[in-house]
């Protein structure tokens, strides 16, 4: 090891930046390399494309985060149109489906909805910031309750976590309060319905500086700050394989897709975080085939609905005048629609979901004018549950060497199927759905489960595990089995089924391997 210690970084998302701040705050000396396939969006990198409030500009941010089936950016690399894909579209906003339908694309017809975002950031630039904690089984058995108190705590500080967003929303509140008239006497103590914890800054007006892996680098792109000096971020950089000698990472192989030219990066450390797809088919191009890689896929089945809120109802809680000033709140941030965030969370033994309740100025969809609760005054709510998956070795990802996506990576098929352990979930939750809507309003539209691959919470792929005995593909400190100097950070590597949103929990997980990292480094 050289006396100051290179680590090089796959994935700019909120993990590979949580493993880049950790470690250069831990270890004094050491150097951060951050490799980046997509684009860098915004002036600081990472930051929420939410944060953007020109319209046409935000727009265009999302679109660069489609990877290279996107226009413009594949314009501005010199593709011409048709060579990659055919049929090139995209899933949510800032995302880019897996399985797009030309050549090149992965296949993933029992997973469709499977996605990814190619920017500076990851899918962090577009998230939702929703940042609840595991709970009961949702946290992994094998780490104690102390330190996982302890990384949460740690993992909270990193994504600016508020626990009381929007807390003082009349509105928000008479929401909470008619789902606890409805629920409240089914659900343990302390798990009943509150404020869903966000990753933000609450700003003196009243809006949210929605939070990115902007702020989990903190520091280290703040010019003013020392430790930039020891972190170096290359957006357009593709790593092409993780190099291995004698049974340990030695660098990273990175094309720069800009001038085409591929170099080799030595490193005394390699973390891939290039989400729960692309990890393992980095891994597996580079030849490091654990037999659990791309296995054990997990996500949430969703179901959604949209409600407009009753008057009626929601006057038990919240006057006219309260309504004004929330519309006054409002109209501060038109760019950014969400007014207030609530959840029931996950409890065993009763409520194994996660219900996340969005108060909005408008529905989702454009809804006709003619629609008897077209510009309801009083807002609509977008629910959904999020159910957990349990973990099988049959459900995940397989590479082809012989068929090559559009980036030229072995190709991904995506195996996946709901037992009747999920199906009789999914019931129970829709029936759930179906009273907070009735407790809050009309529905404008009917609770729906959506397609496989909605979640865009991916988890399992490149799991963590106590023993190498073919269930994970890295040990308890999300070091890879069998190779020294490789470490795995992500969604994949979560474990357990579970229903929370697990940005947070990925966090987490990073914290605890960059710490034990760092040791050696030091
Ligand atoms: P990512 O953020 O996906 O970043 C991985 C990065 O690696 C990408 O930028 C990719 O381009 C890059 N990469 C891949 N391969 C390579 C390579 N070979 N070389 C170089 N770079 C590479 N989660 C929550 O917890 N709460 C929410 O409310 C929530 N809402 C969401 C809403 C939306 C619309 C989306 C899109 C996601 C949401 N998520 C949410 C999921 C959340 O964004 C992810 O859990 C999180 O971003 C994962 O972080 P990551 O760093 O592991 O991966």
């Amino acid at each position: 090891m050289s006396s100051h210690p290179t680590i090089a970084i796959v994935g700019s998302g909120p993990i590979g930046s949580a493993y880049a701040r950790v470690l250069i705050e831990a270890v004094p000396d050491a150097h951060v390399v951050m490799f980046e396939a997509g684009p860098q969006l915004t002036a600081i990198p990472g930051e929420s494309v939410r944060n953007i409030p020109d319209p046409d500009e935000k727009e265009r941010a999302r679109e660069m985060s489609q990877g290279p089936q996107a226009g413009a950016l594949r314009e501005s690399l010199g593709i011409p149109a048709g060579v990659v894909v055919e049929g090139m579209f995209t899933a949510r906003q800032g995302t880019h489906l897996i399985d797009f339908g030309g050549q090149g694309s992965g296949h993933a017809e029992t997973f469709a909805a499977a996605a990814a975002s190619t920017n500076v950031g990851g899918m962090g630039a577009h998230w939702t910031c929703a940042t609840p904690s595991p709970a009961f089984s949702e946290k992994i058995p094998f780490i104690s309750d102390d330190e996982w108190d302890d990384l949460l705590d740690a993992a909270k500080d990193l994504l600016h976590v508020q626990d009381a967003a929007f807390a003082d929303s009349a509105v928000g509140e008479g929401i909470r309060s008619l789902l606890e008239e409805e629920f409240g006497a089914e659900l343990p103590e302390g798990y009943g319905p509150s404020t869903l914890p966000v990753a933000g800054d609450p700003q003196p007006d009243g809006t949210m500086r929605w939070a990115g892996a902007d702020v989990v680098l903190g520091p280290l792109v703040d010019p003013t700050s020392p430790l930039s000096q020891r972190f170096e971020l290359h957006d357009l950089s593709l790593v092409r394989r993780v190099e291995v000698e004698n049974g340990r990472a030695v660098g990273v192989s990175v094309e720069d897709l800009r001038s085409r030219e591929t170099r080799f990066v030595p490193a005394d450390l390699v973390v891939v975080a290039a989400d729960a797809f692309r990890s393992p088919q980095l891994l597996w191009a580079s030849g490091i085939r654990p037999s659990a890689l791309g296995r054990y896929l997990t996500e949430h089945p969703v179901v959604i609905s949209t409600v407009a809120v009753d008057a009626e109802k929601i006057g038990r809680f919240a006057t006219e005048d309260d309504l004004d000033a929330e519309i006054e709140r409002r109209s501060v941030n038109p760019a950014d629609p969400v007014a207030a965030v609530n959840r029931i969370p996950f409890s065993e033994p009763d409520h194994p979901f996660s219900l996340q309740v969005m108060y909005a100025e408008s529905p989702p969809f454009p809804l006709d004018p003619a629609h008897p609760a077209a510009g309801n005054r009083w807002g609509y709510v977008n629910m959904g549950y999020g159910m957990r998956k349990r973990p099988r070795v049959d459900d995940g990802v397989t590479f082809d060497d012989d068929e090559l996506d559009y980036r030229g990576f072995p190709n991904m098929t995506i195996e996946y199927a709901l037992t009747e352990a999920e199906n009789a979930e999914i019931a129970a939750a829709t029936e759930r759905l179906r009273r907070a809507g009735n407790a809050l309003g009309e529905f404008i539209a009917e609770p729906r489960l959506l397609p496989n691959g909605s979640s865009l919470h991916y988890m399992g792929t490149t799991r963590i595990g106590v023993a190498d005995d073919g269930t994970s593909v890295a040990d308890p400190w999300s070091r890879v089995w069998g190779v020294d100097g490789l470490l795995v950070g992500g969604n994949g590597t979560i474990p357990t089924a579970n229903a929370m949103n697990p940005t947070l929990m990925s966090v987490a997980i990073a914290v605890r391997g960059a710490r034990k990292a760092a040791e050696p480094l030091r």
